[in-house]
């Protein structure tokens, strides 16, 4: 077998940062640490910070009076914000910079009277906290069918917005048929779709023709990681889903002469290992990267993080987090790794 291991893959710098803010929450303080919603969308990261002791929780009623809260990578909703207050909870916001970034753009949308059209999935986390800053407003589109429904009041003054980890492939075909359907409809001042999304796309749509299977380590409840997924099946490449090794069916790698293995934004590098192990082990595969350079990402650990642990008398660190896909694949990989057929990272990358 001869596996090509996709760079970039597997945690975004928004996902280590939002993982950084409760592994150092939960190192310092003595307490225990309330997560509103899974920290980031991936069962063996949740399950690893539930055995330090960490509650994650939609119930904020639920939770001691003045507890420290965290909220997910994936923002939260006015209201949420104001039950949390309500609770006297110590919020530490732990939301993308990239999701705060379009709850900015439906503020000030919103408050301008456009009419606004939200791309997304309605039950997705993301999108309902971007929702709820402004209900009155924004509605979701979910697909191409909604598209051709959704009547707007103004045709003149309305806008488009997306969730951050959809499909490019899907939101472009959704975007082309609200374009048709209202010429003058605005677009965000910057893609909305992330930079990690993209990028780990990009290669998923590049490659997915010159193999034979493509494996994706990532959760269910993952939207990147289902993308991926589906970015392969929509190439004509059969695709598999796994959270673990565990999962991998030997009758889906049957006669695989050729294997993409990649990882959804919220997978962690050691899953993906395992992965590259078991392949090894069973398969006698060799292993190539393709490299995709260039992204290098860092964010800032949230103020409100600083301001609970500074108040307890604690030192907050002054770095912020960063992520850098070809340290991640050197490190892991050492010298056996072989880099080959360089591709360009497309997005905003550093
Ligand atoms: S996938 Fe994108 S938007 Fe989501 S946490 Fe990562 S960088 Fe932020």
């Amino acid at each position: 077998m001869r596996v090509l291991l996709a760079n970039p893959r597997g945690f975004c710098a928004g996902v280590a940062m939002a993982v950084e803010v409760v592994d150092r929450l939960t190192n310092v303080l003595e307490e225990p640490i309330y997560v509103y919603h899974d920290i980031v969308h991936n069962r063996h990261v949740v399950n690893r910070f539930e055995a330090k002791g960490v509650v994650f929780t939609e119930a904020i009623e639920t939770i001691p009076e003045g507890s420290v809260l965290v909220f997910s990578a994936h923002g939260v909703s006015p209201e949420v914000r104001q039950k949390a207050k309500a609770r006297k909870l110590r919020a530490v916001d732990a939301t993308c910079p990239l999701v705060t970034k379009v709850h900015g753009e439906a503020i000030r949308y919103a408050k301008a009277g456009l009419d606004i059209l939200l791309i997304g999935h309605a039950d997705h986390q993301e999108v309902i906290g971007t929702r709820g800053e402004a209900p009155g407003e924004i509605r979701v589109i979910e697909s191409e069918a909604d598209a051709e429904a959704i009547e707007v009041f103004d045709p003149s003054k309305v806008v488009y917005l997306t969730q951050t980890t959809l499909s490019t492939d899907d939101a472009g075909r959704i975007i082309t048929i609200l374009k048709r359907r209202f010429p003058a409809i605005k677009a965000p001042p910057g893609e909305d779709i992330c930079y990690a999304t993209t990028n780990r796309q990009g290669v998923v749509a590049e490659f997915a023709d010159q193999v034979d299977r493509v494996l994706v380590i990532g959760s269910s409840n993952s939207s990147n990681s289902v993308r991926l997924a589906e970015i392969a099946e929509n190439r004509g490449t059969k695709a598999m889903r796994i959270d673990d090794v565990r999962e991998i069916d030997p009758q889906f790698l049957d006669g695989a002469g050729r294997v993409l293995v990649t990882a959804g934004a919220s997978a962690p590098e050691d899953l993906v290992q395992q992965v590259i192990a078991h392949l090894r082990a069973n398969y006698n595969a060799s292993i190539e990267v393709i490299n995709a350079p260039g992204e290098a990402m860092e964010f800032a650990l949230p103020p409100t993080m600083r301001k609970v642990l500074s108040a307890e008398g604690h030192e907050v660190p002054r770095e912020g987090i960063s992520i850098d896909a070809d340290r991640v694949t050197r490190e892991w990989m050492g010298r056996e790794a072989i880099l080959f057929t360089p591709i360009t990272a497309k997005g905003n990358c550093l």
